[in-house]
């Protein structure tokens, strides 16, 4: 347990796991944590338990730098996070928990012509794709 653990108040976690589970999911990171969501609120399947081995978010989740983007290189790419940014921008009406998102602008520096011409490129696809 870490410093920051030591800190954090005490979970209710449930008295027993149930005797069985219509969905396990494993991991309790953003994709697990939305997986379970997701089937409640669009699903109606709500006996779902997450397994979880450290505290929630404790991996990649809880240490990334926080941006939510959809400026990447390949269309399907750019399509696909362009509708997850546009799904995260209404999750704080949807759930009513403050996720505090907050639009900014990003700044991309090139040090190199070659990497500046991989940018412009970049920023007419993203342009292209309709990327916000
Ligand atoms: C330094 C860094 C910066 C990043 N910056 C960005 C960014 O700015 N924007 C962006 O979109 N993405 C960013 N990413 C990527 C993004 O954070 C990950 O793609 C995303 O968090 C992955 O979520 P996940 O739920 O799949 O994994 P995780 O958040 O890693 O969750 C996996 C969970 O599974 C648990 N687990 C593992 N094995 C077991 C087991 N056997 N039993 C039970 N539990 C288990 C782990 O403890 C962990 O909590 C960044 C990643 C890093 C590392």
């Amino acid at each position: 347990m870490s410093e920051y653990t030591r800190t954090l108040p005490p979970i209710r976690w449930p008295d027993a796991p149930k005797a069985a589970y219509d969905v396990l999911i494993v991991g309790g990171g953003g994709h697990g944590l939305s997986t379970a969501w997701h089937l409640a609120v669009r699903h109606g399947i709500t006996n779902v338990a997450v397994l979880e081995a450290d505290y929630i978010a404790s991996g990649n989740t809880g240490r990334n730098t926080t941006i939510i983007r959809a400026n990447y290189g390949l269309p399907e790419a750019i399509r696909f996070y362009q509708h997850s940014l546009e799904l995260y921008q209404g999750l704080e009406a949807e759930t009513g928990a403050a996720v505090l998102h907050q639009t900014k602008g990003i700044l991309w520096m090139a040090h190199t012509e070659m990497a500046m011409r991989t940018e412009r490129a970049r920023c007419l696809m993203n342009s292209a794709c309709g990327a916000t």
